[in-house]
């Protein structure tokens, strides 16, 4: 059976890695060393069947008023983005709100939002980023390196356990089930539908709406009464 990937030219195949073996997803560059990936050989290209199957824009939490789309490359000049869950640089695929310049590594989009972790006997709950810069250093308890509350970490909800770690250090488990929209728009499975809007759509329209608040912002700018 072979699969289409918008981000690569030639199909895929699905290939289990058998232990011992380890390849290195291009969509995410971490290690691909058990369970499935899509596979085209001829190229070493490699894809995690999570990044694979990752959906071509997704309704996250973290970021409601938009859609976040998936990207294969970043948009900036620097041809890097910094996940803004993790943050760590990334060069491939992302999900990313083109009009707030939010970028996160496919993995960092789909991490659960609750993991147990064998060092704590409570659950631990995923917490976003926040702009605060007054909160004290925190420090991971697995790593023992800094927290910065501007990216997302795993917390103890009960306070007198003062329990947080990275995301990267409280799982490697991530389920891109958790913000598909009713319909499915996997790109490796099936051609997108006629009917649902593409990932292409979705940005059009977004840098639509961007350049009219540009417009409407040099707009003011002209017709403003001069400032005393
Ligand atoms: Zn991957
Ligand atoms: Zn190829
Ligand atoms: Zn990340
Ligand atoms: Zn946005
Ligand atoms: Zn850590
Ligand atoms: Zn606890």
């Amino acid at each position: 059976m072979e699969y289409k990937h918008f981000s690569h030219q030639h199909n895929l195949t699905l290939y289990r890695v058998e232990p011992g073996q380890q390849f290195q997803c291009n969509g995410c560059h971490l290690p691909c060393q058990k369970d499935s990936i899509f596979a085209c050989w001829m190229c070493s290209f490699f894809l995690h069947e999570h990044c694979g199957n990752a959906n071509r824009y997704v309704k996250h939490p973290a970021h409601a008023p938009h859609p976040l789309v998936l990207m294969v490359a970043p948009t900036y000049c620097s041809a890097t983005f910094l996940c803004n869950c993790c943050g760590r640089p990334g060069t491939a695929l992302s999900y990313c709100c083109p009009l707030c310049e939010i970028d996160l590594h496919v993995p960092c989009a789909y991490l659960p939002l609750k993991v147990s972790h064998v060092n704590h006997p409570h659950e631990l709950f995923l917490r976003l980023g926040s702009q605060i810069t007054e909160a004290p250093t925190q420090y991971c308890k697995i790593c023992s390196n800094e927290v910065s509350c501007k990216y997302w970490r795993y917390v103890c909800d009960k306070e007198e356990c003062d329990f947080r770690v990275h995301t990267f250090c409280g799982t490697t488990e991530v389920n891109p089930s958790q913000y598909v929209d009713d319909e499915p728009d996997s790109e490796v499975q099936a051609p997108a539908s006629d009917s649902a809007p593409t990932a292409e759509d979705v940005l059009a329209e977004m840098f639509k709406i961007q350049m009219q608040m540009q417009m409407a912002q040099q707009l003011n700018q002209m017709f403003a009464p001069p400032k005393n």
